[in-house]
């Protein structure tokens, strides 16, 4: 019910465990700062919960109706390195194998996943989202504790937010791991932030990784991306019975730390390791169209193959009253660059579009304002992107309906 996250896992690899699951983060008296930073971000911006709330609200509906995200997630990700010290500094290989845990931890791709106990292991997911290195940038800071509360990303903002994820490698100080930032909250803030000390993993170390053992094996950052995509600790940051929002996940009482023994039992039921089903369908529903993360996943498409990429097709079919239908694709300027009218009655047209990356509106209109089903004739028109997920399909509009592409 309400808890974990996950972590796939045993446990006994896991030293570090950081995975917004059973098994996490206190180990060693470090920390993830996530509900600090939260708690500090809902002082301060009044209009928050209600954003927050109403991503819930859209989450739990799409739970519901059984939708879930079809097709490989592709997450394109910026990094910023800020550091005091040469050390701090790591290189590209470390943050390269960073990339590669993130990449194993959500495609169930772990070598550890397959030690999960015989009674989660049917709810371990995967997640089917691909990280793909993009930039690195690096710059110094003689401040040696960049501290909570999103400091470092006023001096050193993020890059293009709405379609990369942003990771600050700094040092944060104090007993912090890392904290990342829920949907909902402002787009200059977005990202996950974390440590160079526990940022990639040791299996991967060419004797040059800067690195802080028990939390070297890259699951810090597994655990703050989830917190990006819409996990709460499994623990419900409470005491027993209070929810993380998703149903396959057993309630536990706290987070745990280093290699735990399986079981081990809190709120009356084992504490769990790994990400589950649940989980993954909560966080596939901000991707989609409507969500807050809908951006990425139109902007890189369903991905898995270049061919994918801006590959829409569009199919009307016209009521018996075409003459009133007509539709534009406008690009992020606001300029048209397709358009259709005149069309004859109860007909079909498809169109096949290769738009450039870049962000698109389509919008179909109905001059009656009566959208083109139902009560005269059955007209319809969908969006289909090149690897065959139905983007929008429909026809029962008023004048108009808008999609993001
Ligand atoms: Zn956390």
């Amino acid at each position: 019910m309400l808890n974990k996250v996950f972590s796939w896992a045993k446990i006994s690899i896991i030293i570090l465990t950081i995975l917004i699951i059973g098994v996490s983060y206190t180990y060693a008296k470090r920390t993830c700062a996530t509900m600090d930073v939260l708690a500090q971000q809902l002082a301060s911006n009044p209009k928050l919960a209600d954003k927050m709330q109403e991503i819930e609200t859209f989450t739990q509906q799409r739970i519901l109706t059984g939708r879930a995200l079809q097709g490989i997630i592709t997450l394109p990700v910026h990094v910023i390195v800020v550091y005091s010290t040469a050390l701090q500094n790591i290189s590209d290989a470390q943050i390269e194998s960073q990339i590669t845990v993130l990449n194993q931890d959500y495609s169930k791709t772990n070598t550890d996943w397959t030690n999960t106990p015989a009674e989660f292991i049917d709810l371990v997911a995967d997640y089917k989202i691909q990280f793909t290195l993009q930039g690195i940038e690096r710059y110094f800071d003689s401040t040696s504790e960049l501290g909570l509360y999103d400091s470092v990303k006023s001096a050193y903002p993020a890059y293009q937010p709405s379609t990369h994820l942003n990771m600050w490698v700094c040092n944060i100080g104090g007993d912090y791991l890392g904290y990342a930032q829920f949907p909902g909250g402002d787009l200059s803030t977005d990202g996950v932030v974390f440590s160079p000390q526990y940022c990639g993993s040791s299996d991967y170390d060419d004797g040059t990784f800067y690195l802080d053992a028990p939390f070297d094996k890259g699951r810090t950052a597994t655990h703050e991306v989830g917190h990006w995509l819409n996990l709460h600790h499994i623990w419900g940051d409470g005491a027993c019975g209070v929810s993380d929002h998703v149903d396959d996940t057993p309630d536990a009482e706290d987070s745990n730390g280093g290699c735990p023994t399986h079981p081990h039992n809190t709120c009356s039921s084992n504490d769990m390791f790994m990400f589950t089903e649940g989980q993954k369908t909560r966080s596939g529903v901000i991707f989609e169209s409507g969500g807050p993360r809908a951006s990425w996943y139109n902007a890189t498409g369903c991905v898995g193959t270049d061919a994918c990429d801006g590959a829409i097709t569009y199919t009307l079919l016209t009521d018996n009253f075409a003459s009133e239908t007509s539709w534009d694709l406008k690009n992020s300027s606001g300029t048209v660059i397709q358009s259709g009218s005149g069309y004859t009655n109860n007909t079909t047209y498809t169109f096949n579009w290769n738009l450039a990356e870049g962000q698109y509106t389509f919008t179909i209109y109905d001059s009656y304002e009566d959208g083109i089903c139902c009560a005269q004739g059955n007209g319809s028109y969908s969006l289909v992107d090149g690897c065959g997920t139905t983007l929008k399909s429909g026809g029962d509009f008023g004048s108009s309906e808008i999609i993001r592409v």
